[in-house]
């Protein structure tokens, strides 16, 4: 591998999973599997908020738990089929239609939405909405 020389700024990359290109963070925590860490990051920090909510709120409990199956839909981790499958399983309970046969390296080749959506509309749509719109968005593309 070349050795570069060059001190340059941390330049933004593209997310494996669902391709948001986001600045990389100083602090990164543990990385979802298929996801970059700034990715992650944001999707914890958008709903960090909800998942405290969680544990008193059965609302906010059913928005978590479809939330974490978009992200995990669309963070296929080659390592970990089932957990994929599970995600979209979840997704077509929720939303109806067959449960479809997914594997991680045949994903969509464009999501019509990813976390980055849900963390810009914040400020004007509640929580559990974008969720909402998100989780049916990734099922859709996985159909
Ligand atoms: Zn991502």
């Amino acid at each position: 591998m070349r050795h570069d020389r060059r001190v340059s700024a941390p330049t933004a990359t593209a997310c494996p999973g669902c391709g948001a290109v986001l600045a990389p963070v100083a602090d990164a925590g543990r990385a979802h599997p298929g996801a970059s860490s700034s990715c992650t990051q944001l999707f914890e920090v958008t709903l960090g908020g909800i998942r405290e909510e969680a544990a008193a709120d059965p609302a906010a409990a059913a928005a978590v738990q479809l939330a974490d199956a978009a992200y995990d839909a669309q963070h296929p981790d080659p390592d970990d089929p089932v957990r994929l499958a599970a995600a979209v399983a979840h997704l077509a309970e929720r939303f109806g239609g067959p449960v479809p046969s997914v594997q991680p390296a045949r994903r969509p080749a464009a999501w019509r939405m990813t976390v980055t959506d849900v963390a810009a509309d914040l400020d004007v749509v509640d929580l559990p909405a974008l969720v909402e719109t998100w989780a049916r968005a990734v099922s859709d593309d996985w159909h």
